[in-house]
């Protein structure tokens, strides 16, 4: 029976926990078709705690490329491998994170296994008479809800959001299989080499898995004030968000943005300064836990999603509270 399967990414530091995310989802699934869940793992160096850390999560089969040739994440070395993997095993889904890796690698290798994709899904679930996958997803600026089903194609593909899944608990008694795949010339793609990697200073920016983000807009008037927004972001030890108006204006970087042009994000905690609520920057935050709006508006659209307001001027509000941030720690 063919199998699900999840793709699970690495950092220099091991496994990223949204790969265990994506096996609670991926468990889920396979449970309800009854076969077995694989997850694909590629990079160099891999640790074998890792793959058995895997197994223990919830999966049964873990397809393990480790070379040189995809220690650093490019498209084209990473379809190397993945392709004909598919064409080979070929899984009925295969699932990954939309992340940056997840949302690039998976157009990408849609279009060379002929299938569909159905990007940043929310819910995923089994269509009980069919038994296709079911792939609900925000559309329409995030006013609606839309369900997706790819009846004519396999695998069918799907990103899933960071975050919105907890990491299933670990099980030391499961037992699984490791298949190693062998290592192949053709992984090497000559056009595109990683040449070395550079953090950009202050742009961070993994809004996607953060637990909490602190977003401001134009409410913060010019750039030197944005940088009570870095200080509160700090002081909860999250990241920094902002609406496009700030973007745009040069307060932040593009990778800040949250929204419909900008990343869609589901943090434990979302704090927006400052942002008056425009459709197109709720659609980056519909599925965030818990929202806390700052705003002198009483009638800014922000507030019928938020679920706490703070409602008054912001360059009163954002000092209070670090005060009171202070004198919790002490
Ligand atoms: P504003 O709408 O000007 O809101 C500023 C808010 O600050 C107001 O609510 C005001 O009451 C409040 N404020 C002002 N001063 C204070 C103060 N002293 N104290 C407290 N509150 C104060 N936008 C995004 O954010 N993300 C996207 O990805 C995105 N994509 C888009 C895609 C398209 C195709 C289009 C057409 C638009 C998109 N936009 C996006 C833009 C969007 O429509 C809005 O223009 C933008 O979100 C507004 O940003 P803002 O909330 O910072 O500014």
């Amino acid at each position: 029976m063919a199998e699900v399967w999840t793709l699970s990414e690495c950092s220099f530091h091991g496994l990223k926990d949204v790969s265990y995310e994506l096996l609670a989802r991926g468990r889920a699934l396979a449970d309800e078709l009854g076969v077995l869940l694989g997850t694909v793992v590629l990079g160099h160096r891999i640790q074998g705690e890792d793959l058995q850390s895997l197994i223990e999560h919830g999966c049964d089969v873990v397809y393990v490329a480790d070379d040189q040739s995809l220690a650093n994440f490019t498209c084209e070395s990473y379809a190397n491998v993945l392709v004909p993997l598919i064409q080979e095993k070929g899984p009925q889904v295969m699932i990954a994170a939309a992340t940056t890796t997840g949302r690039t690698l998976m157009p990408y290798v849609a279009v060379k296994v002929h299938a569909g994709l159905t990007a940043d899904c929310t819910e995923l679930a089994i269509e009980k008479e069919t038994k296709n996958l079911l792939q609900t997803r925000p559309a329409i600026g995030g006013n609606i809800m839309a369900t997706i089903k790819s009846p004519d194609h396999r695998p069918q593909m799907s990103t899933i959001r960071p975050r919105s899944t907890k990491k299933p608990l670990p099980d030391a008694k499961r037992t699984g299989t490791v298949v190693r795949i062998a290592s192949s010339p053709t992984w090497k793609n000559e056009q595109v080499q990683v040449l070395g990697l550079r953090s950009l200073e202050g742009q961070s920016a993994s809004i996607e898995e953060a637990d909490i983000v602190v977003s401001g807009g134009k409410g913060l008037k010019k750039r030197d004030n944005f940088s009570l927004i870095e200080d509160l972001a700090k002081a909860f030890d999250g990241e920094v968000g902002a609406s496009r108006d700030a973007v745009d204006r040069g307060w932040a970087a593009y990778p800040h943005q949250v929204g419909l042009s900008g990343k869609t994000i589901s943090p434990r905690l979302y704090v927006a300064v400052g942002i008056s609520g425009a459709i197109q920057h709720l659609a980056g935050i519909k599925t965030a836990k818990c929202i806390v709006a700052i705003n002198h508006d009483e009638h800014a659209n922000i507030l019928n999603l938020a679920d706490f307001a703070l409602v008054g001027d912001l360059f009163a509000i954002l000092p209070e509270i670090q005060k009171r941030l202070q004198e919790r720690s002490r």
